[in-house]
């Protein structure tokens, strides 16, 4: 990064302090991973120059010969990982591949059925102040209160009784396996689309090793940054199964691609896009599948010694990468733990919890994920260590020399699951 450092050293510097806070810290944030220096390679090029506002062959800019290669192997490698028939890479984010999908589906008031934001559900899945909420007539279904999982029954009574144009399955903060092939049932009986935001399982799903929403799903939308270890961005995707007619097969195809460009979006990041297709070329190596299983097993064993520790988990416990603690017994707020961690270089979010009395800019629950760290290289024992340290600050909120003594034990760790090392020529 020479030439940066020398015309805009301040940008350079806070580059490489937070190249510096991901390298020295243990990123626990569901939501993170840490990308390969092939995907960075990838995303800052000169493809970032280009406008290609179109698709591959139907662009409205010339000279795209070479970028339609490039998007064309993220749309072949995104229908492979995923068995997907039609996929779209453009979209710039999750959120914006959720409104292209409900674009698509929808008309503006239309009914959504979706999980509620309190109970793990997203901010597009109908919050209130989002676009989601405000154009669409938007129910919700939870968790059962003494399970902390989905209860199905609920799921088909308020199916029965709203009758909702589109069925939205799929979560930000639930830890248990989502059951799609039972989502389909209901949406059938009630004649819903049936939609699942994969954001936060796609590695999973791409690994096979949690149930597939595509074959079941009419749309499937996934943000490519979580557990896919990908760019930040998104897919849209859809197996269009034999259900559909071959003409309302092209027409689900055409009304996706067109609600992203020009529904949504104008130019898409076709360096970003060149990421997704490196990220999904990683997806597609054996090794994959045992980078998802390793982060599943690592996600039981930091439950375990969190369980172990005292701690409360919402549903007791975790079927993918991402534990919610439920602080309420502790005394203690969100805000006040995930502060604490932070200030032993262990980075979490607070987060609702179901049926969470406190209010969601300072609520009972930490949501913590094991992607990061599991990229990093590190296994069941470190995530006893990473359990035991949480809870140690947990019961020692305030106590600085446990403090002191857990950022050490952090900086250990770390120096043994280096990333980016000999990255920065800052
Ligand atoms: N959908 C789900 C389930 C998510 O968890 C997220 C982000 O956390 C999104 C969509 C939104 O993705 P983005 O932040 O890229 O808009």
């Amino acid at each position: 990064m020479s030439f940066l450092s020398k015309f805009d050293p301040e940008i350079a510097d806070a580059i490489e302090n937070e190249i510096n806070r991901q390298r020295s810290g243990l990123e626990m944030i569901a939501s993170e991973n840490i990308v390969s220096r092939a995907v960075l390679e990838a995303m800052g090029t000169p493809l970032t120059n280009k406008y290609s506002e179109g698709y591959p062959g139907k662009r409205y800019y010339g000279g795209n010969q070479f970028i339609d290669v490039s998007e064309n192997l993220a749309i072949d490698r995104a229908k492979k990982i995923f068995g997907a028939e039609h996929a779209n890479v453009q979209p710039h984010s999750g959120s914006q591949a959720n409104a292209a999908a409900y674009f698509a589906l929808l008309n503006p008031s239309d009914k959504i059925l979706a999980m509620n934001l309190a109970h793990g559900g997203h901010l597009s899945h109908g919050a209130p102040v989002n676009f989601s909420g405000k154009f669409y007539n938007v129910v919700f279904y939870g968790v059962s209160k003494d399970t902390g999982r989905i209860d199905m029954d609920d799921v088909r009574e308020i199916a029965l009784r709203e009758k909702p144009r589109l069925i939205l399955t799929g979560a930000s903060a639930y830890p248990r396996e989502i059951d799609f092939a039972a989502f389909r049932k209901i949406a059938d009986e009630v004649g819903a689309y049936l939609m699942a935001d994969i954001a936060h399982i796609a590695g999973l799903v791409a690994a096979k090793i949690h149930s597939d929403p595509v074959p079941v799903c009419d749309v499937v939308t996934t943000t490519t940054h979580k557990t896919l270890r990908g760019p930040r961005g998104a897919l849209i995707l859809s197996k269009i199964a034999d259900r559909l007619r071959p003409e309302d097969k092209k027409n689900l195809a055409q009304k996706i691609d067109s609600a992203v460009f020009p529904g949504m979006q104008g130019g898409p990041l076709e360096h970003v896009i060149a990421a997704k297709a490196v990220a999904m070329l990683e997806a597609l190596q054996p090794d994959f599948i045992e980078y998802q299983k390793q982060i599943v097993k690592n996600a039981k064993v930091l439950a375990e010694t969190l369980l172990a520790g005292g701690l409360k988990l919402v549903s007791g416990g975790t079927d993918n990468h991402l534990i919610l603690i439920d602080l309420t017994d502790t005394g203690l707020a969100g805000k006040q733990v995930e502060d604490a961690l932070g200030e032993v270089e262990i980075y979490v979010n607070k987060n609702m919890i179901p049926y969470d009395t406190r209010k969601p800019t300072d609520p009972s629950g930490i949501r913590l994920g094991t992607p990061a760290l599991t990229t990093r290289g590190m296994k069941e024992n470190e995530m006893k260590l990473v359990g035991e340290m949480i809870v140690k600050i947990v019961k020692n909120i305030a106590d600085e020399n446990i403090k002191k003594e857990v950022r050490e034990s952090v900086r250990e760790l770390v120096t043994k699951f280096p990333i980016y090392q000999g990255f920065s020529v800052l």
